[in-house]
């Protein structure tokens, strides 16, 4: 198994692990506030799995209050309880003491983290996450494996699962090669309202272009030139949540699109909107500026889209998957059932058991595959039963999970801004 929660980057990066931007500004109740009401516990859905307490939100704070408050080691087994945490947030949205349970989970993980060392492999995935050139230069090899013609063959030999690399393996699929970066100005017969920058990630750069680019065609079309800066990378999420200091990736970004002169920096995937919502650094300019800019996607088109744009009718029934990130983070899903009611004629549902994590949580899915895929399959039964013509998502990591390894006629999902993208 491709073990990427026992990460130790500080090989590639000289980083010790240590975070000196410990989150602040609004108040974090401590985990020793934890009144253990047990409100949260039905909202878990590693409590859904494996129906035992020490799976529970509330059991989860006692071991971060061990680790932050008290100041006490932890034995393995709380340890492994703790890391079956898929950072989905469900357990916030039931808290009536508003416990910033995500908050309190990354800095005990930091903490913990300074005594581990991490398998190499892992290490390395981490390094390619932050060094976009590295990356790029090796998708061109994976493209190649995946038309060669080997990948059938290679499975049958066992020689992925030797190597821990079936799991991984299996989610690939056909990167976009190439960058973004650039201007994308509005069509020439068209009024320019404005100038926006375009957040694009790391991995959803390369494995989630169509979004990226029917992001850039809406914008133009609403009148918006986009500019995507070469400079930014990884929002730093998957570091932050595994216990690794995640603020040179955000100093990047911010530094990447402060002065671009733009009015809005969106971003397209709820994942990296909800870690990039919650940069804190410094309180200096531009990280405020940052934070004031930010936008999703769904929410700016659907604050300046024009009363004399109408999409071209559809007779689909749409069902809407709301990522964690969105219901627990942002709290923004709202916005996607009101975008696509521009599109006249289609049937927009909620799906069934949205509140339920689809098991992805950014890298749970390689670090935690047997409890992933058991929380997919459910999601999976929730969309298959829900008779809809498509699915969409707001979020890259979970339509890429929930697509991963299925029959080309199983139903896949899409980013919403798609299928307005294809309607404009
Ligand atoms: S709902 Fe909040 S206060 Fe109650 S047990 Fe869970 S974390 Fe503690
Ligand atoms: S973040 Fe999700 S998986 Fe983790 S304790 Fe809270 S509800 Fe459970």
């Amino acid at each position: 198994m491709f073990d990427i929660m026992d990460f130790g980057i500080g090989e590639f990066t000289g980083d010790s692990g240590s975070d000196s931007s410990a989150p602040s500004g609004p108040y974090i109740p401590e985990a020793s506030e934890c009144m253990r009401c047990g409100m949260c516990v039905s909202s878990c859905p590693t409590f859904r799995l494996f129906e035992t307490d020490m799976e529970t939100p509330r059991q989860r704070i006692r071991t971060i209050s061990k680790v932050l408050v008290e100041d006490v080691p932890i034995s393995a087994e709380e340890r492994g309880h703790l890391d079956n945490c898929l950072q989905c947030r469900a357990c916030e949205t039931a808290c009536p003491s508003r416990m910033s349970y995500g908050s309190l989970f990354d800095q005990a993980r930091m903490k913990l983290q300074q005594t581990v060392a991490r398998p190499r492999l892992a290490k390395l995935a981490m390094y390619l996450i932050e060094h976009k050139r590295r990356r790029r230069m090796l998708l061109p090899l994976l493209s190649l494996y995946l038309r060669s013609g080997l990948r059938k063959p290679l499975r049958a030999s066992g020689l992925l699962r030797k190597l821990k690399l079936a799991n991984a393996e299996s989610l690939l699929n056909e990167p976009a090669l190439g960058s973004l970066a650039g201007i994308y100005p509005v069509g020439r017969r068209q009024r320019q309202r404005g100038r926006v920058a375009l957040f694009t990630g790391c991995l959803a750069e390369h494995f989630d272009r169509a979004t990226q680019r029917a992001a850039i065609k809406l914008l133009n079309t609403i009148g918006y030139e986009v500019v995507v800066p070469e400079g930014q990378g990884c929002c730093g999420a998957i570091h932050q949540h595994n216990g690794c200091s995640a603020q040179a990736l955000k100093d990047k970004n911010i530094e990447a699109f402060y002065e671009l002169e733009v009015e809005a920096v969106i971003y397209v995937a709820s994942g990296c909107g909800a870690m990039l919502s919650e940069y804190q650094g410094d309180d200096s300019e531009t990280a405020g500026w940052f934070g004031r800019s930010l936008q999703d996607i769904n929410d700016f088109l659907l604050a300046h889209w024009p009363d004399t744009l109408e999409p071209a009718a559809s007779n689909l029934n749409v069902a809407v998957h709301e990522p964690c990130s969105q219901r627990n983070v942002l709290k923004n899903g709202r916005a996607v059932h009101e975008l696509l009611r521009k599109i006249p004629g289609l049937n927009i549902e909620a799906l069934p058991d949205n509140q339920l994590c689809c098991g992805a949580g950014g890298s749970y899915m390689l670090s935690h595959p047997d409890n992933a895929q058991q929380l997919r399959n459910a999601k999976r039964q929730a969309i298959e039963g829900s008779g809809a013509d498509v699915v969409v998502s707001s979020n890259f990591s979970c339509a890429f999970y929930l697509n991963a390894d299925r029959a080309e006629t199983a139903l896949k999902l899409v980013h919403p801004i798609r299928l307005l993208a294809d309607r404009v």
